[in-house]
């Protein structure tokens, strides 16, 4: 066999477990991080003996590869990308490099909202009719070292778009797309389009045997179907509130029809709450009934999967007050369907860095559900002119702050919702810290 120069830039997760994987497939390995590395991944590497470099690249041994694994958090316009693309090597995601190995069926779940939670639905409904799930992609472990482990029944794949775009023959036997609404476009020239081109290659390797399920409510979606409808192979099944494809809703519970197959779930006993969730637990349902799971075993996962943390997590109720974190909406998408799913007035916990939002979207929910608006981030301007004489504006800079002046400022039976809209980068590392923070100081009150 001849041994092949595999060079992995970026060493988190995914990359680690990508260079232990190929190097006990033959390759040689070297793995390159611009940052440092964390000291468990590079014990991981040590352990295996694998060549690996921190806080730089050195290009001509990165050149030398006849194939790279490129980390998706690393753009194009990276330095070591420019001088990549100058020359003739293959550049892939993990995902696409893992894929050829996998056995089982497989899932895969894009959108630029929704992905984590349809992906953990789906992995909690798989998981509790026994089967052996690879949960992969952007979440959990690396599927490189699951493989190692053995074989699974279902991979189930949470997938970004930055994966997506160094995937070519990825090949999903069950493909969904929850949204597309603008985010990173940064990382696309400001183009929305090349964003959504993004998504849909997710689709591209997909045959007639193939599925692809997506929201058929979602306008880009429903543009991109029918510009796409002539050339598409997969069979596609789509969901939404109107009654246009195989799932739709009443105001009580939401439908599946497969075939002869009639799925009802009624909506109160999902266990995670919001318009948006809705979509996402049908999005799952179909998945789970073309997987073979019954009516029963569906409508049970459904009654026991709790919310995911920081995704509309409700945190305590303290004097009749409930509190509900949802640092996870990072976009106006997001936050409009958090106001969207309250049914008590509200204080909204809002702000930070700021993607280029426009919030005047989020104005006929904030006049209707929202008695004051807490700003947490550095610059607030926007949300001042945007909301100012409809409610209460305050400004705060700790989240210690932000969760006392809601404190002083609710009655029994309303409620506080950190969904700040924004990312998280000007006051906290990442939105995990900005959950953790608000959970925190909501148990101290
Ligand atoms: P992702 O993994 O795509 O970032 P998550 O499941 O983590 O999505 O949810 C992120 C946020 O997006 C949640 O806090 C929620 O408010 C919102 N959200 C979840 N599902 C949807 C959906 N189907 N449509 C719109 N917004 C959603």
């Amino acid at each position: 066999m001849v041994v092949k120069d595999l060079v992995i830039l970026g060493a988190g997760e995914s990359g680690t477990g990508a260079a232990i994987f190929a190097q006990q497939k033959g390759w040689r390995v070297f793995v390159s991080d611009f940052g440092s590395i964390a000291p468990k991944y590079k014990a991981l590497l040590d352990k295996y003996s694998i060549d690996w470099e921190e806080n730089t690249h050195t290009i001509d041994r990165i050149l030398q590869a006849s194939t790279i694994i490129k980390s998706p958090g690393i753009p194009e316009k990276a330095s070591v990308m420019i001088e990549v693309r100058k020359h003739p090597i293959e550049v892939i995601s993990e995902i696409e490099f893992v894929f050829p190995f996998l056995n089982g069926k497989l899932i895969a779940v894009t959108g630029s909202n929704g992905k984590t939670t349809t992906t953990l639905l789906l992995d909690h409904m798989l998981r509790s009719v026994g089967l052996n799930v690879g949960l992969g992609g952007n979440i959990g472990q690396s599927a490189a070292l699951q493989l190692a482990e053995g074989a699974k029944d279902v991979w189930l794949y949470e997938v970004s778009s930055f994966q997506l775009d160094d995937s070519f023959k990825f090949k999903p036997d069950i493909a969904i797309i929850t949204n597309i609404t603008p985010d990173h476009l940064d990382r696309y020239h400001y183009n929305f389009d090349e964003y959504i081109d993004s998504k849909f290659r997710i689709t591209q390797s997909q045959t007639a045997d193939d599925v692809f399920i997506y929201c058929n409510e979602d306008p880009v979606l429903q543009e991109q179907m029918l510009l796409r409808k002539s050339s598409f192979l997969p069979k596609t099944y789509s969901f939404g509130f109107a009654k246009k494809g195989i799932a739709w809703a009443d105001s009580t519970s939401f439908f599946v029809k497969i075939d002869d197959n009639k799925f009802d779930m009624l909506i109160d006993d999902l266990k995670i709450k919001g318009r948006h969730n809705v979509y996402n637990s049908m999005a799952a349902a179909i998945a789970g009934l073309l997987m073979g799971l019954t009516k029963d075993q569906i409508r049970e996962s459904f009654r026991t999967f709790n919310a995911v943390e920081h995704r509309l997590e409700e945190v305590l109720t303290i004097r009749g007050v409930l509190y509900i974190n949802d640092s996870k909406a990072t976009n106006i998408n997001s936050t409009w369907y958090a106001l969207e799913s309250m049914n008590q007035p509200t204080v909204l916990i809002l702000g930070g860095v700021d993607k280029g939002n426009d919030y005047s979207i989020l104005e006929p929910l904030v006049r209707e559900k929202v008695k004051s608006i807490i700003c947490l981030g550095v610059d607030n301007v926007k949300i001042f002119e945007a909301f100012s004489g409809m409610c209460d504006i305050v400004e705060t800079r700790t989240m210690q702050d932000a969760v006392q002046i809601a404190y002083i400022s609710t009655n029994p039976g309303d409620a506080v919702l950190l969904s700040p809209a924004c990312a998280s980068f000007d006051l906290f590392s990442n939105f995990q810290d900005r959950g953790i923070q608000f959970k925190d100081a909501v148990q101290k009150l």
